[in-house]
């Protein structure tokens, strides 16, 4: 079993057939949308799709465009328990709508603790610090995955501390500061992503079952077999998923 914890089937050419493809191989996907009006739509895509799991997300780079969405936030986050993509881009790209991403990412939060128990999954493009704070202030709201997290290892362990998970993507993997960073991290603290449609696998748009390829390289820097670092990712996402009492599997 693959797991793909952070991708975005919505934004495939033909996401149905990616969903059905993910399914069928067994790859466990976190579908996170961008906006809480693509919610419903994203989730029908896996309707009947066992191993597929839709969060509702609004992206910090359409904070400000889609502020007026909180309150279908809101009404939506009582159907479902997972959340992303979330969280604050610091990129100078998006400095006019600084405000607004803190508005929308403190108010998901305070929903979140609120409603207790979610899976979230957090966008901290140099945002990093802040992105912390944050989730340590907001106290009980489940499960914070930091997805494709780039911070410094002392951000590492200050994430852990606020009961930070990770998830890690090939692309993560393939710089020396990187590998560092996710050699730091406790190896039951870690499950993998792609990021798809947005990272490549070699000459490939990067597709859910692709996630292997983290997977891969994660076994090499725990220098365990692949077997065993499969086995250990699944452990990683079952703990994870208890830890918000949803049992302990995807599918
Ligand atoms: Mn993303």
């Amino acid at each position: 079993m693959t797991i793909d914890f952070h991708c975005h089937l919505d934004l495939y050419p033909d996401p149905r057939a990616v969903a059905e493809e993910a399914n069928a191989r067994k790859a466990a996907v976190l579908s996170v949308t961008t906006t809480p009006s693509a919610f419903r739509g994203t989730s029908a895509l896996a309707d009947e799709l066992p191993f597929i799991r839709t969060a509702l997300g609004l992206h910090p780079e359409l904070a400000a465009e889609r502020e007026h969405e909180l309150p279908l936030f809101d009404e939506l986050l009582g159907v479902t328990h997972f959340v992303g993509e979330v969280g604050l881009d610091g990129h100078s790209r998006f400095a006019s709508s600084r405000a607004a991403q803190e508005r929308v990412f403190d108010h998901v939060l305070k929903k979140c603790a609120h409603a207790g128990g979610r899976v979230i999954s957090i966008h901290s493009r140099q945002a990093v610090a802040r992105v912390i704070q944050s989730i340590a202030r907001a106290g009980p709201i489940g499960a914070p995955v930091l997805h494709w997290f780039t911070g410094s290892l002392r951000h590492a362990d200050a994430a852990l501390e606020a009961g930070c998970w990770f998830s890690v993507g090939a692309a993560m993997l393939r710089s020396e500061r990187g590998r560092l960073l996710v050699a730091h991290l406790p190896v039951d603290r870690v499950v993998t992503e792609t990021d798809g449609p947005f990272t490549r696998i070699g000459d490939e748009v990067a597709h859910p079952w692709h996630a292997q390829e983290a997977a891969l390289e994660l076994g090499r820097l725990w220098q365990q077999s692949p077997d065993d670092a499969t086995a250990q990712l699944r452990a990683n996402l079952s703990a994870l998923l208890v830890s918000v009492e949803l049992g302990s599997r995807l599918a």
